[in-house]
């Protein structure tokens, strides 16, 4: 079975958030199972690109609309990935520093993919199934299916993996004519509510749908922003595979990101020595319980909420720290920025985006803050309860799946409303939690013990393509 996955995000090569997670270790996985997987995603001109050795596959030239771009397929040349990795190069429209944030996505996305099916089509590769990720590249089973240009490549089967239902890429039918020729009678699949909408077509006309987490699918036909009649009737081809953790990367015995790495048998000392050093960095008490939040500062993560919730916890318990890693809105950026000169010694935020902070996150907090509204599947639990740090969710989407409460006999803190209340009132629990040092540190060994590695959702995937 020969696969390839295309996205724009993959780790290392380029990470915004999980999709990268997602794309960059699932791969692996499925190699192990005999499924020939590959990824493609776009020539990006960052430091990681530039530093690696690449070789150049193909050439080939694709219309958009009135203008004509080449491209270049590259191919890395690294013992470190293990799976296929090729690159699109198009001077001028993809070969940007960036992955999101351009005035003309439109053309970026729909040019990244014009080009791997312009590849595909013209060396005639044996795909067996074309596994797209989110909306930028959700056009794709549309395009194979109708266009005149891709007609051989019809047989070929289609997934759709939502990571997101907030973004669907919409854009005008003026933008039509950047689709290659296909029936204009089949033009409504294209459409969503008067726009074309590339995940809404994904979802009508892939071979199969699937969120990154059960509970994720079935809230997404109450509520996704619009596609949640669309999900109910094309509900036959949907399901939920929740997301695995690549267990080999995030491994607290040899994550060099730590500054003492440990397993089961030196949890506490190995904890202590992380924890430490982000005090120490950060100017927090290293005998107080730790809280992190590491994401993006979105209501998606009811990151809106927390600048409130921690000053009304600092300011009645002085008995824990907190430590933010994010960035996002720039009105919860400042009231974090606020919040740091109130509670010097008891709160600290570092703005912007930090993989090394964010492992030293993982391995010295006591307890994980993800309140969201929306969490599709959430892998920070993931890699706190590897870490051996408990993690406080709000029962939703893949923290629902991934979490339990220890009053219902399991080992996380969970709460339902996305309000300031519930998350103050989890934080308090977990402050009670903190000084019944037994049952604290009987938590923390449970779950690192637990598996969430790929090794379950890479065959639920290896099903999935069976069946289609
Ligand atoms: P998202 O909705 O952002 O994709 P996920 O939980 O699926 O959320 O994945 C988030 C990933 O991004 C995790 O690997 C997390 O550690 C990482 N991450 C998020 N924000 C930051 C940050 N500011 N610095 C470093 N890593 C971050």
């Amino acid at each position: 079975m020969k696969v390839l996955h295309t996205s724009f995000e993959c780790y290392p090569v380029a990470k915004v958030g999980g999709l990268a997670d997602v794309v960059g270790s699932l791969p692996s996985y499925q190699l192990n199972l005999e499924i020939d997987s590959n990824v493609i995603m776009p020539y990006y001109n960052n430091s990681y690109v530039k530093k690696q050795k690449l070789l150049s596959i193909y050439s080939g030239s694709i219309n958009l609309g009135e203008k004509h771009f080449n491209y270049v397929i590259k191919k890395i040349l690294s013992k470190k990935i293990k799976y296929s990795l090729y690159l699109v190069y198009i001077e001028g429209l993809l070969d940007r520093e960036f992955v999101y944030g351009y005035d003309d996505e439109i053309n970026r996305y729909l040019g990244f993919q014009l080009s791997v099916l312009d590849w595909i089509n013209r060396n005639s590769l044996s795909f067996d199934v074309i596994h797209c990720h989110d909306h930028h590249t959700s056009l794709i089973p549309f395009m194979v299916n109708n266009c005149y240009d891709y007609s051989s490549l019809k047989k070929v089967s289609t997934i759709v993996t939502i990571h997101n239902a907030q973004y669907q890429g919409q854009f005008s039918h003026d933008y039509i004519k950047l689709i290659p020729d296909f029936d204009v009678k089949n033009v409504g699949l294209l459409d969503w509510y008067g726009s074309i909408n590339p995940l809404a077509a994904g979802i009508k006309c892939a071979s199969r749908v699937n969120t990154v987490s059960p509970s994720y699918m079935e809230e997404l036909k109450e509520k996704a922003n619009g596609l949640e009649g669309l999900l109910r009737s094309e509900s036959n081809k949907c399901l939920g595979i929740l997301n695995g953790i690549d267990i080999s990367f995030w491994n607290t015995e040899t994550d060099s990101m730590l500054v003492k790495n440990y397993k089961l048998s030196n949890v506490v000392s190995g904890k202590k020595a992380n924890k430490k050093k982000i005090c120490d960095t950060y100017g927090l008490n290293l005998d107080l319980p730790l809280f992190g939040f590491i994401g993006r500062l979105v209501g998606e993560k009811s990151a809106d909420l927390l600048p409130q919730a921690i000053r009304e916890v600092l300011e009645k318990n002085e008995s824990i720290n907190v430590m933010i890693l994010g960035s996002g809105h720039k009105e919860i950026e400042e009231q974090l920025i606020v919040l740091k000169e109130k509670f010097k010694g008891k709160f600290n935020a570092h703005i912007g985006y930090d993989e090394k902070l964010s492992h030293l996150l993982y391995a010295g907090c006591d307890f994980l803050l993800m309140p969201s509204r929306v969490e599709p599947c959430g892998l920070n639990q993931m890699y706190s309860l590897r870490y051996g740090t408990i993690p406080i969710v709000r029962r939703t989407g893949g923290l629902k799946d991934t979490v339990i409460d220890i009053g219902d006999g399991g080992f996380g803190i969970c709460h339902d409303q996305a309000s300031v209340w519930d998350i103050k009132y989890s934080i308090n629990r977990a402050a009670e939690l903190y000084k019944d040092k037994k049952t604290f540190r009987k938590i923390q060994k449970q779950i690192m013990r637990i598996d969430n590695s790929w090794t379950k959702s890479a065959q639920e995937y290896m099903n999935l393509y069976k069946s289609i």
